[in-house]
């Protein structure tokens, strides 16, 4: 099975964001530059993933979506990205509480469980890089899937570990 997405940050939206909005507002508040700026960056969600059929646990794997620029990790396709890439949900405000195969780490999914989000996150450290800098993005670590051999191959354990 293979679900990924992924969303961008832009300097000038952290600028005009408030910066303490996701404490104070419900996501379903939140203004669309505001949902777009919680994104971390971490491409995270841009793994291929596989299920156990027999109990629903999800592997993450070291391989990512071949439109993954893994240096930046931001997305080649993004606009044209559900249509390339079906697997690729796009998150929303409405599918949030679904969405159980997000890393743990993802800042829409702490937000959604009432958790704070962590000091690399760039509306703490305000620095898009602290992310990559402190090791919290796949920057460094994967291979496009294109180069990979058999995901069973690239398992690097349950998403609820990584
Ligand atoms: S895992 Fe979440 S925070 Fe990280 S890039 Fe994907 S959507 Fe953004
Ligand atoms: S299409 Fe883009 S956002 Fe979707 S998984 Fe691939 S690289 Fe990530």
């Amino acid at each position: 099975m293979q679900r990924s997405l992924s969303n961008f940050v832009s300097k000038n939206n952290l600028k005009n964001s408030n910066k303490k909005f996701w404490n104070i507002k419900p996501l379903s508040e939140l203004s669309q530059q505001e949902w777009e700026s919680l994104c971390d960056g971490c491409a995270k969600c841009c793994t291929l993933k596989l299920e156990d059929e027999d109990d629903g646990v999800i592997y993450d794997t070291n391989v990512v979506c071949q439109y993954l620029d893994s240096d930046s990790c931001s997305c080649n396709c993004y606009t044209s990205r559900s249509d390339k890439v079906p697997g690729c949900v796009t998150l929303t405000r409405e599918n949030i509480n679904d969405v159980y195969f997000m890393p743990v780490q993802c800042a829409y999914r702490l937000i959604a469980e009432k958790k704070s989000l962590p000091d690399w996150h760039h509306l703490i450290s305000h620095d898009t890089q602290t992310v990559h800098q402190t090791g919290h993005s796949v920057k460094g670590k994967v291979i496009n899937e294109k180069d990979a051999d058999d995901l069973f191959l690239h398992l690097t354990g349950p998403i609820e570990n990584n």
